[in-house]
């Protein structure tokens, strides 16, 4: 699962999401959710975009950080390319997207060769996960989202190294939807769901579809599971 995004919430290259007045109902610890189309503070460009999208709010995508993307946003002169502006942090109790696909994250740092979307990725001797996106900044850096994240995410400074090109990645930046569930537990992963107490699931337990909420002024999510 993803955090929900939200108005506010931040992109990677340091813009703050601003709403369009697409979505006016729904909320997650009092601030409006995103959905796709809202812009940034960059050049108010910076449109969100769903991947997949399965969860809907007032009628459009609602947008998963980590997981979804952006377009390009100007700050200045300089162009943020598409890569940059994806929605980085969201909120800590309401997730939405599917938790059996594994971990995703992003990473920034440098890029050297020609990283490729799919091949895995290794620290080590160890497998952390698969590249998702990869967009070269210029400059020798880069930005990439992964996912089927496992084990320990890594950390700022390492290294790693595409299976199939060789290419490698060293984070100067990293963010991983996996929380340390329980805290006490060394383990990455999800939160269970049974720790959970206020869930809105629908009836199959598949996902929540925002729209039949229509009826009520709004809704503030407050802790939440959404699935997809
Ligand atoms: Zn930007």
């Amino acid at each position: 699962m993803f955090p929900l995004f939200r108005i506010f919430d931040p992109r990677m290259c340091g813009a703050i999401t601003q709403s369009l007045g697409l979505n006016t109902k729904v909320f997650s610890d009092n601030i409006l959710a995103a959905v796709q189309g809202d812009t940034d503070s960059h050049n108010n460009l910076g449109a969100l975009q769903a991947n997949n999208p399965k969860v809907f709010i007032q009628g459009q995508p609602a947008i998963a950080a980590i997981k979804d993307t952006a377009s390009p946003d100007v700050i200045g002169m300089i162009v943020h390319q598409t890569g940059l502006p994806i929605p980085a942090k969201g909120s800590q109790k309401v997730f939405i997207g599917n938790g059996g696909s594994g971990g995703g994250a992003l990473g920034l740092g440098m890029l050297s060769g020609n990283m490729q979307v799919g091949e895995l990725l290794q620290v080590g001797q160890q497998i952390i996960g698969q590249v998702s996106s990869i967009a070269n900044l210029g400059g020798g850096g880069g930005s990439m989202q992964m996912n089927n994240m496992q084990g320990q995410p890594p950390q700022v400074g390492q290294t790693a190294v595409g299976q199939n090109t060789g290419a490698t990645f060293t984070f100067t930046g990293y963010i991983d939807s996996r929380q340390l569930y329980p805290p006490t537990a060394n383990a990455f992963a999800y939160p269970a769901a049974s720790s959970v107490t206020t869930a809105i699931l629908t009836d199959d337990g598949d996902y929540i579809v925002t729209d039949s909420f229509y009826e009520y002024p709004s809704q503030n999510l407050t802790a939440s599971l959404v699935t997809t």
